[in-house]
């Protein structure tokens, strides 16, 4: 596959150069592999003006066509899904089979958002009034993506802002802008022109993009540090917001468990993607009983657990994704060293410039460390020991965050009355990390504000009507 090619924004339908270019690097080595677009405030301003020109004739365009191109788009992805995901791996670092899962799950994501439509709500018909409360798109969306899950995480903008009959002009993080790029080269030929422009640039492009006038609402994914300084520069003229934030996420283990059967899925909640997920396990709460047995079963996965580079055979789990986050990831686990905590590392790293760190288990640090208190976004998982329910769910809610959580128990009914009490956007019984198109998915507290998916998500693009005629007139 050629990595040299040229990488082109798409802004007005057309392909276009950055005016500098972004060096990308494949985390599992450390090294430059490919440059991408480096977007001027000038290219910004076309991609804005492309999708406020492209605006009025897509929102009148019937939902019915818009739903058709969906699935236009779906088709395609799935066509290039193989390029796709080997372009994946080598700019996210994620194992190869995972990466296909990425990209295939995404096309259909496309799919099931197309068939969604906003409703319209009829509060009275009566002989003398008919007042109907309909929902129409708010105009250009602004949408902003991080590096986690670069194809899903932009496709679940995508889908509903078009849907809701939005134009968009779409950025994605400068550590992984590559499929981002590939995709709208793809949708390009199905999209009329300026419905959806993808640019690329360094750091200064976000608060470009969050300060800039023509824009009437921004979808945003990443840290609870960066959605408030977006927050900021959308408050200067009031454009609507979303914002899927960071967790610091909480899994409950009750003592009736059978840790044999758990312990795989415990491990894939806390560590699938080298642990960088939002709605990773971030902190587990085991009860003594079981403790020691689920710790041990851990480390077991662990040493099993191949790290390395994603392209090849065999390889679990693959590097950090950027120099950036492994120097924080580092960071927390020297702290915990210099503060004495047991450190149970399990698999090996290999050696070279990739930015691998080792599986690492917290074997019950104090409540206080912070590898307990922040997002580690990255493979350290605290194990930490309670007795008492009442006590752990108070310890669990105790965090600035509230994105999802987990409890496992065999008394279905009690897990499900604990993750009523738990203060997050969604709670996981007996499973972990599953998130669906019909299904509204958002944080609480500092994690976020507002949601996306399902209807509620596709109307976070719209915004309500209402109509109200007087018949006896
Ligand atoms: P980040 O906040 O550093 O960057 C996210 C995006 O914002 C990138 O595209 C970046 O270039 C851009 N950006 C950076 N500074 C900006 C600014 N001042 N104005 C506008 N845009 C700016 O986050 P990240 O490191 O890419 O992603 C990891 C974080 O994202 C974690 O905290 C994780 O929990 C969170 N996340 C949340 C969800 C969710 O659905 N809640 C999903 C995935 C990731």
């Amino acid at each position: 596959m050629d990595f040299n090619a040229a990488y082109v924004m798409t802004i007005n339908g057309e392909p276009v150069a950055g005016e500098g270019t972004i060096d990308v690097v494949n985390p599992a080595t450390g090294a430059v592999f490919a440059t991408a677009p480096d977007c001027s405030k000038a290219q910004l301003d076309d991609a804005v003006a492309a999708a406020r020109t492209a605006y009025p004739a897509w929102r009148d365009t019937p939902i019915e066509e818009r739903a058709d191109m969906l699935v236009k788009m779906s088709d395609a992805m799935a066509a290039h899904a193989d390029e796709l995901a080997r372009l994946f791996t080598t700019e996210q670092g994620r194992p190869l089979d995972a990466a296909r899962m990425e990209v295939g799950g995404a096309a259909q994501w496309l799919k099931a958002i197309a068939s969604m439509r906003p409703p319209v709500n009829v509060a009275e018909d009566s002989d003398t009034q008919y007042v109907e409360t309909r929902y129409v798109p708010l105009g250009v969306v602004c949408a902003i993506s991080p590096w986690n899950f670069p194809v899903t995480l932009a496709v679940v903008k995508i889908a509903p802002a078009l849907l809701a009959g939005n134009t968009m002009v779409l950025k994605p993080s400068p550590f992984t802008p590559l499929c981002t790029l590939r995709m709208g080269e793809i949708f390009r030929d199905i999209l009329p022109p300026g419905v959806l422009n993808i640019i690329s640039g360094g750091d200064d492009l976000g608060p470009w993009m969050t300060a800039h006038p023509g824009f009437d609402k921004i979808s945003f994914t990443g840290s609870t540090a960066t959605g408030k300084r977006v927050m900021e520069n959308a408050a200067k003229d009031l454009k609507k917001v979303t914002l899927e934030l960071g967790g610091n996420d909480a899994a409950i283990v009750l003592p009736d468990v059978d840790v044999d059967a758990v312990a795989q899925q415990i491990f894939f909640g806390a560590f699938f993607n080298t642990a960088q997920i939002c709605v990773a396990t971030k902190r587990l709460y085991v009860h003594e009983d079981v403790y020691d047995a689920l710790r041990d079963k851990l480390l077991e996965i662990s040493n099993a657990t191949k790290v390395g580079d994603g392209s090849q055979q065999g390889v679990n789990l693959g590097p950090i994704q950027n120099k950036r986050q492994y120097e924080r990831v580092m960071d927390l686990l020297d702290d915990a060293k210099t503060n004495g905590l047991t450190l149970l590392q399990g698999s090996e790293i290999p050696d070279g410039g990739g930015y691998f760190v080792p599986v690492t288990i917290v074997d019950n640090p104090p409540e206080a460390s912070r590898v307990v208190q922040e997002e580690a976004f990255g493979p350290i998982l605290p194990m930490l020991k309670f007795t008492d329910v009442e006590d752990v769910i108070e310890r669990a809610n105790d965090s600035e965050y509230g994105l999802a959580g987990a409890v496992w128990s065999k008394d279905t009914d009690k897990a499900i009355e604990i993750a009523r009490r738990m203060e997050t956007g969604t709670i996981w019984v007996n499973q972990n990390l599953r998130v669906r198109p019909d299904t509204p998915f958002g944080g609480h507290k500092q994690s976020g504000i507002g949601v996306e998916y399902g209807i509620e998500g596709l109307l976070e693009f719209m915004a309500p009507q209402s109509i109200m005629v007087a018949k006896s007139a």
